[in-house]
C-alpha cells in the first residue's frame, strides 16, 4: 500500500490542469484535482471562449454594412447586452459540468476549495490535508494593472464578461492581446472604444507589417488609437463617468477604462515557501524542460511557468508531463513555430519568424513575399477593408519561416498553414500547391 492518498495532485482545473489529470488518470495513476473558482479555468470562463462569443456577437455590426451591397434591406438593428450576455453564461455553464463530466469519466477526485501546499509531499484544501506523491501546479495567471492614482477605478477582462451594462464610451489600455481584441469586441457592440498604449505601436513581437496594417485597419472601423499615451490618474466623476488625466497633458472623460496590461502568474497564496520551488521576480514557477521545479515531488505548467500564454500550449505542456511521469521518459515540448491569432477584427494571425527575427537569423539570405489586396466580399460591400499576407523565405535552404496574414479568417487560414511550416515546406511546395477558388487562402500559393 502506498504512504500517499494520491500519487499525482494538482492544483487548478485549467487548460493544462485538467488535461494533466484526465491523461495522468487514464494511465492507472490516483489523481486529485483542486479547483478553487470554476472547471475550466480562465479559457473557459473568462479567456478564449466567451471572448470568441463576444467577437462573433459584435462582428454582426460589419455584416449588416456589408449586406446592402448585396441586396439585403436590413432594417433598423438593436444590440441588446444583457442577451449576449446571459445566453454567454448558460453556454459556459454547460461547459463547466462537460468539464465536470470529464474528470468524472477519466475518475479523477474533484476538490473543490483553494489549494495550498503544507509541505513536498502535502496539500491542503478546505482545512483536510492530502499526502500526495507528486503536485502540479497548474493555477494559472491574473490580470495585472499597474499601480497609479484612481487605478482601482479601472476593470480587467475579467470583468468585462459580466458587465451590467454597456457604458457609452471605454478607454481600452494596452496594446497586447487583450487590448487589441476588446478595442474590436466593444466597438462592434457600439461602443465609442479608444485604445490607448504607451508604445508607438501595438502588438510588440508581431511582424511589424501586420502591425502597421492592423492599425489602419482598427482605425477605419472607427477605434480611436492613442499611441505613445498613458494613463497618469483615473478620478471618478458625479454622473458615473471617469475623468482620464493623461501623461501628454490632456484629459478624456469616459464610462469605463479598462486595462489590459498583460497578466501576473497566480502563485500568491499556495505557500510556496514551504517549499524549494524557486520563482522569478514576477512570481511565475521556475521548472526545467520537464517541467519538474526546484523541488523534486512538484512541477508546473500552463501560465503560471511564464514561457508562452497560451491553451494549446498549456495542454501540450501537460501531455508532455504526463508522458514523464507515466513512462519514466522525460519529455519536453517544441516551443518554436506556434501559429498564434489576435482575434481582432480583421484577425491577425502568425506563425514563425518575423522579418525582424528572420533578418537577426539569416540576415540578407532572405526573400519577402507581401500582397495586400482588397477582399472579394468587399467589392460589392463597399468597404476599405484589406487583406495582407507576407512570407519569408531563406533564399539558401528555400524554406519558409514565417507566414502572416491580417484578414477575415486569418486564424482559420494559418492553422492550416502551420501544418506545412512544422514539417519544413519550402516555397517551391507552396507554389506547387493548387489553390482553392475563388479564396483569400490561395493567394499564399501563389505570390510571386
Ligand atoms: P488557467 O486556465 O488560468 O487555470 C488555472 C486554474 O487554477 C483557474 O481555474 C484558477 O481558479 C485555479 N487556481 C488558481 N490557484 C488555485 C489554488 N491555489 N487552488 C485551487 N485552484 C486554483 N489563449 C488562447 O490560446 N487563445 C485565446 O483566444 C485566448 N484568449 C484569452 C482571452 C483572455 C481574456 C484571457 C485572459 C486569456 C486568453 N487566452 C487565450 C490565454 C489562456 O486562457 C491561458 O493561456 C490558459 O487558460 C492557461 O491555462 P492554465 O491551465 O495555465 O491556467
Ligand atoms: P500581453 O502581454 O499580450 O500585452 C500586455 C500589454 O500591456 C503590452 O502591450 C504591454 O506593453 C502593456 N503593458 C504592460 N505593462 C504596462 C504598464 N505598466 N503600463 C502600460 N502598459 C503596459 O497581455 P494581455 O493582457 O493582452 O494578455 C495576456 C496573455 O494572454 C497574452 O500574452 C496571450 O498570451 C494570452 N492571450 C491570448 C489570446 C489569443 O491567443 N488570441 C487572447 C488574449 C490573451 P509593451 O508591449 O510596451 O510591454
Amino acid at each position: 500500500m502506498s504512504d500517499f492518498d494520491f500519487d499525482l495532485f494538482v492544483i487548478g482545473a485549467g487548460s493544462g490542469g485538467v488535461r494533466t489529470a484526465r491523461m495522468c488518470s487514464q494511465q492507472g495513476m490516483r489523481v486529485a484535482i483542486a479547483e478553487s473558482q470554476y472547471l475550466g479555468g480562465t479559457c473557459v470562463n473568462i479567456g478564449c471562449v466567451p471572448k470568441k462569443l463576444f467577437v462573433y456577437a459584435s462582428s454582426f455590426a460589419e455584416e449588416f454594412r456589408a449586406a446592402k451591397g448585396f441586396g439585403w434591406q436590413v432594417g433598423e438593428t438593436h444590440f441588446d447586452w444583457p442577451t449576449l450576455r446571459e445566453n454567454k453564461n448558460r453556454e459556459i455553464e454547460r461547459l463547466n459540468s462537460i468539464y465536470g463530466n470529464l474528470l468524472d469519466n477519466a475518475k479523477v477526485s474533484l476538490i473543490e476549495g483553494w489549494a495550498s501546499i503544507v509541505d513536498p509531499h502535502t496539500v491542503e484544501v478546505n482545512g483536510l490535508k492530502y499526502r500526495c506523491e507528486k503536485i502540479l501546479i497548474a493555477t494559472g495567471g491574473v490580470p495585472y494593472v499597474p499601480d497609479f492614482p484612481g487605478s482601482e477605478l479601472a476593470i480587467t477582462s475579467n470583468d468585462a464578461f459580466f458587465l451590467e451594462t454597456l457604458p457609452k464610451q471605454i478607454i481600452i489600455v494596452g496594446g497586447g492581446y487583450i487590448a487589441v481584441e476588446f478595442a474590436g469586441i466593444f466597438n462592434g457592440l457600439g461602443v465609442e472604444t479608444h485604445l490607448v498604449y504607451r508604445g508607438p505601436l501595438f502588438l510588440r513581437g508581431f511582424d511589424d507589417d501586420l502591425r502597421h496594417v492592423l492599425k489602419e485597419e482598427l482605425e477605419n472601423h472607427g477605434i480611436h488609437l492613442h499611441f505613445s499615451t498613458d494613463i497618469e490618474k483615473i478620478t471618478q466623476r458625479e454622473n458615473s463617468t471617469y475623468q482620464v488625466d493623461l501623461n501628454n497633458g490632456e484629459s478624456m472623460n469616459t464610462g469605463l477604462i479598462m486595462y489590459a496590461t498583460g497578466r501576473s502568474p497566480h502563485t500568491e497564496g499556495l505557500r510556496l515557501e514551504n517549499t524549494a520551488v524557486e520563482t522569478r521576480p514576477n512570481g511565475s514557477v521556475i521548472v526545467d524542460d520537464y517541467f519538474q521545479t526546484a523541488e523534486p515531488s512538484i512541477y508546473a505548467l500552463g501560465d503560471v511557468i511564464g514561457r508562452v500564454e497560451l491553451t494549446p500550449v498549456a495542454i501540450t505542456e501537460g501531455m508532455a508531463l504526463t508522458k514523464t511521469l507515466t513512462t519514466g521518459e522525460p519529455t519536453s515540448i517544441d516551443y518554436t513555430n506556434i501559429p498564434t491569432a489576435v482575434f481582432s477584427q480583421p484577425n491577425t494571425a502568425s506563425v514563425g519568424l518575423t522579418e525582424q527575427q528572420a533578418i537577426e537569423r539569416h540576415s540578407d539570405d532572405l526573400s519577402i513575399f507581401r500582397s495586400h489586396f482588397r477582399p472579394m466580399k468587399e467589392t460589392l460591400a463597399g468597404g476599405e477593408g484589406k487583406i495582407f499576407m507576407k512570407l519569408i523565405v531563406v533564399k539558401s535552404t528555400d524554406r519558409v519561416v514565417g507566414c502572416h496574414m491580417v484578414g477575415e479568417h486569418a486564424g482559420e487560414i494559418i492553422q492550416g498553414i502551420a501544418i506545412a511550416i512544422k514539417v519544413g515546406a519550402t516555397k517551391s511546395d507552396f507554389d506547387a500547391t493548387i489553390g482553392i477558388h475563388p479564396t483569400a487562402a490561395e493567394e499564399f500559393v501563389t505570390m510571386k
